[in-house]
């Protein structure tokens, strides 16, 4: 009896703790933040992908679905949520696509590039930093967001304490992330005990087991893994970096690139962007506005 109830407390407890990470976590639920019909009539002159889509009948978007108020999957609704997931939404629907006809593809940092180039993606959505070395492979519109490189610790951390601290400490990061090749080119740690995993996911599990002394990555996917586990992990030090995050398209398709960013900028403009950013990000993060877009 003791037992049972001792089960049935500890199911209560979970139950608990799921329902408050949930609410605690920023993006909410799966419905769109901006609920308007999707665009008719659209035409993007000359776009190979948009012809492509158009003919699928859906768009496939490449995204994250483990960074939370990013883009995030939850496997009991079966929703994805966040930031990157609205904007990608957002464009869908400007594109003529509503929410029933996407399709979700995660990707992660490494195969970002690859996926694009090869059309298995439409377009990515995905804390994807614009620069110069991916734009030889995959083209961006944007950026519409701007994040910077951070550090996640656990709670009782002392010694690690921003960048300057990571000497003859363990640091882990995503394969082919740009947060990952910073700490190599500047040589912030030695190089074995630079760590190497697929997703952040991971990195945070290494923390957490105390297989690493830190994790880094853009501060504003830190902040929503620190948003869930506020009594066992936070960041540490200044930003350290400037990454643009940009919508990847593929390589040659300009007229797709354009019309991205117009929406963007129409969305800039009206209110619309911020309306996201307040419903998802902005809930763990600091107040922010919308950056300047780069054409190109
Ligand atoms: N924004 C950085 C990058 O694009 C880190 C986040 C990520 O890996 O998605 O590499």
């Amino acid at each position: 009896m003791k037992w049972r109830a001792l089960a049935v407390g500890l199911l209560v407890g979970a139950l608990g703790l799921t329902a408050c990470g949930k609410e605690g976590a920023p993006g909410g639920g799966g419905s769109p933040v901006v609920n308007e019909p999707a665009a008719s009539n659209v035409q993007v002159a000359g776009s190979a992908t948009f012809e492509r889509m158009k003919q699928r009948g859906q768009v496939i978007i490449g995204v994250k679905n483990d960074q939370p108020g990013l883009g995030q999957f939850d496997p009991t609704s079966n929703t994805y949520s966040g930031f990157d997931i609205e904007i990608a939404r957002l464009v869908a629907s400007q594109l003529g696509f509503s929410p029933d006809k996407i399709k979700y593809s995660v990707v992660q940092s490494a195969a970002r590039e690859d996926a694009i180039a090869r059309g298995d993606v439409d377009y990515y959505v995905g804390t994807y930093t614009i620069n110069e070395n991916r734009k030889q492979r995959v083209a961006f519109a944007g950026p519409y967001f701007v994040a910077g490189q951070g550090l996640l610790v656990r709670e009782d951390e002392t010694a690690v304490t921003g960048k300057e601290s990571l000497k003859g400490k363990k640091v882990c990061s995503a394969n082919g992330s740009t947060p990952l090749q910073r700490v190599q080119r500047q040589q912030l740690t030695e190089p074995n005990n630079i760590i190497g995993f697929q997703t952040y996911t991971q990195c945070v599990e290494q923390l957490r087991n105390k297989q690493v002394d830190a994790v880094t990555t853009d501060d504003a996917i830190l902040k929503g893994y620190a948003a869930q586990s506020p009594e066992q992990l936070k960041l540490v030090g200044q930003p350290f970096s400037s990454e643009p995050y940009g919508i990847g398209l593929p390589h040659d398709d300009k007229a797709l690139r354009d019309k991205v960013n117009d929406v963007l900028q129409q969305s800039f403009q009206d209110g619309t962007w911020q309306k996201i950013y307040d419903a998802t990000l902005g809930k763990s993060g600091s107040p922010s506005g919308p950056p300047q877009l780069q054409r190109y």
